[in-house]
């Protein structure tokens, strides 16, 4: 599942941001025996929301800013051991045509093995995992359904990089990059001068300026701090196209290690000059710069009043990233000599987040997380209370005591459950489908996207450049973290903030009704009559639910284009985005159930007579999504 993100307009490129927030953990801890231990800080991963370039997205890091923690109702989580012993490793046994536990476990720790590295999509890691896919299912017998004749669709994936020294100057002053300007790009901008004007407020529409005001023009919008707490797009950039240049009042507002990711190179989707048009050059600046740029007080502006002028100056380097990034597509041919022409698509994601340099200590962090952040990178601002971290010291100790040499640092992100989960059992499901005598009368399209942790690109890239008509396409059905959900585990939360818990058939619906209501009939149908008897979880699809789960992974880029769609996943938990998300702690026989459930109704919706009918307006593919 990809970070709390924001969807955008395409062509908008979009940061995935990797981070370090320093957290200090007591260490050695009181009680732990002398001389076990090494460091004595322990780096502790957080979320970030995805900074985009847009005053949308400043408006939604001020939401996720003002995302206090959740109340503390809801069950005390079960007592907690994290060591699970001589489970690190699992000697890998023949797979059979079924989707059992055993078979998950022997591909999951392949999968999400360290030798992966993480998978990060344009990394050896990840070209490792989607060659491990791909030799899978030519094993299976499916047919290739990638680019030329093969299982891969390689998305063209670039790296955009700040140049040094972006020059920001005001009637010929330089102002300091990174203090009084942040440039959000996205593409090169030279011009020795530019008139400013004032744009009004972000989000404000009883005051703003005409395009026709704002055309050639540096526009500086202000910004409202109660305002930037909706999730409200500002809409400021689509109202002024004609704009040279638009820079938005809010860098006091940005905590430093969100400007950090700003600074980093970030991954985009290159589709070429004529299907990406240029973008306006966006800018976050400070209140001392506006101030420069007026000659009246900021407070006292008025939408079109005239400002300076200003010389900008600033630099991209556009690179491929050093290996490909690849969907693995296959295909199941239906029995139907006409239905066949139609596809049910079952889909994953093969990416994660590839590896950190510096290591930390993976049981601290995992018992820390536990306690302080049930929801993993999703509780990723929340801070220790002194009762939580005595909890957490006291646990760290008693656990160093009980395995006194169980002492291991981490760096890597093996993304056993996100989504080496969902990735293994869409494997499981096609090796089931494949072993049917009789097919079903649909065809069945397996598609493992890369690219989602970095926003849904793999997704994006393969519903704008499907490989089987658009239109063929009759339902996709979506797992993602499929491999938790237990009574220990922080699932979500509801959309007024109560935790929720798993239990043994726990399984999260997210979007199945929102196009057709008879698809999430069809789910449900098929988890009763045919006695998967798994319990149902409806709270995260809640219209406006503020973890905007149904934006957050791939199913929404085939919802975008009218394909029924739902989403599948045990939910969140306190490893959800950190490297202690291993393979040992996955629920098998959990997510042998998940597997089964889905394959069963994949049949089901392929053997149809008709396709799931569409009875809920189709959002517009560049739109923005909306939980
Ligand atoms: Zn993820």
């Amino acid at each position: 599942m990809a970070h709390a993100r924001v969807r955008l307009p395409r062509a908008s490129a979009r940061v995935v941001p990797h981070g370090l927030n320093d957290h200090i953990f007591p260490f050695p801890p009181p009680g732990a025996p002398p001389g076990a231990i090494t460091p004595r800080i322990i780096r502790q991963r957080t979320v970030h929301t995805y900074l985009t370039h847009s005053a949308v997205a400043l408006a939604l890091l001020g939401a996720a800013c003002a995302r206090g923690s959740a109340p503390a109702t809801g069950a005390a989580p079960a007592a907690f051991d994290p060591y699970v012993p001589a489970a690190r490793v699992h000697a890998p046994q023949p797979t059979t045509a079924d989707i059992t536990p055993a078979d998950l476990r022997t591909r999951l720790y392949i999968f999400s093995d360290d030798s992966m590295m993480g998978r990060e999509a344009g990394t050896l890691g990840n070209v490792k995992g989607t060659s491990y896919i791909a030799s899978e299912i030519q094993k299976m017998g499916l047919v290739p359904a990638g680019d030329d004749g093969g299982y891969f669709q390689t998305i063209p994936l670039k790296t955009r990089a700040l140049k040094d020294n972006p020059t920001f100057a005001v009637n010929g002053a330089a102002l300091t990059p990174f203090t009084d300007f942040v440039p959000l790009g996205p593409d090169s901008f030279t011009t020795p001068s530019v008139p400013i004007v004032f744009g009004g407020t972000v989000g404000d529409s009883s005051q703003t300026i005409t395009d026709d005001q704002a055309k050639g023009k540096l526009v500086v919008y202000a910004t409202n701090a109660a305002r930037m707490r909706l999730r409200r797009p500002g809409g400021a950039m689509r109202e002024v196209p004609s704009a040279a240049a638009i820079a938005v009042i809010a860098l006091e507002d940005i905590p430093p290690q969100t400007l950090a990711f700003v600074k980093r190179p970030r991954e985009f989707l290159d589709a070429g000059a004529s299907a990406d048009p240029a973008q306006t050059p966006q800018f976050i600046i400070s209140k001392a710069a506006a101030a420069r740029m007026f000659d009246a007080p900021l407070d006292g502006l008025t939408a079109g009043t005239a400002g300076r002028s200003a010389a900008l100056d600033v630099e991209y380097t556009v690179t491929p990233v050093a290996d490909p990034a690849r969907n693995v597509v296959g295909i199941i041919p239906g029995s139907d000599p006409s239905l066949k022409a139609e596809y049910v698509a079952i889909g994953a994601h093969n990416d994660h987040l590839g590896d950190h340099a510096r290591p930390v200590d993976h049981d601290s962090l995992r018992i820390w997380n536990h306690i302080v952040r049930p929801e993993g990178a999703d509780d990723g601002r929340k801070q220790a209370t002194p009762e939580q971290q005595a909890q957490a010291n006291a646990e760290l100790a008693a656990f160093r005591a009980k395995y006194p040499h169980s002492m291991r640092v981490d760096s890597i992100d093996n993304g056993a459950d996100d989504d080496g989960s969902g990735s293994v059992t869409v494997l499981e499901i096609a090796q089931k489908i494949q072993s049917m005598k009789v097919k079903p009368k649909r065809s069945i399209l397996f598609v493992w996207h890369v690219g989602e942790e970095k926003g849904l690109l793999g997704s994006r890239w393969f519903t704008d450049h499907p490989t089987v008509p658009r239109d063929s396409i009759v339902a996709q059905l979506n797992m993602d973290m499929v491999g938790r959900g237990d009574a220990g585990d922080e699932t979500g939360r509801t959309k007024d903030g109560t935790p929720i818990h798993g239990s043994p058939n726990y399984l999260q619906l997210v979007g199945s009704r929102r196009l057709s209501t008879e698809l999430g009939n069809i789910v449900e149908q098929v988890n009763r009559d045919d006695h998967h008897d798994m319990q149902f979880d409806y709270s995260l699809d809640a219209d406006g639910h503020p973890s905007n789960i149904y934006c957050r992974s791939d199913h929404y880029e085939y919802a975008r284009y009218g394909i029924p769609i739902t989403f599948f996943t045990t939910g969140l938990h306190s490893d959800y985005h950190q490297v202690t998300d291993e393979p040992e702690y996955i629920d098998y026989p959990h997510m042998a159930k998940v597997g089964n459930l889905v394959e069963d109704i994949a049949v089901h919706v392929a053997d149809l007579d008709h396709r799931p009918v569409v009875d809920h307006p189709k959002p517009d593919p560049n739109g923005v999504c909306r939980q």
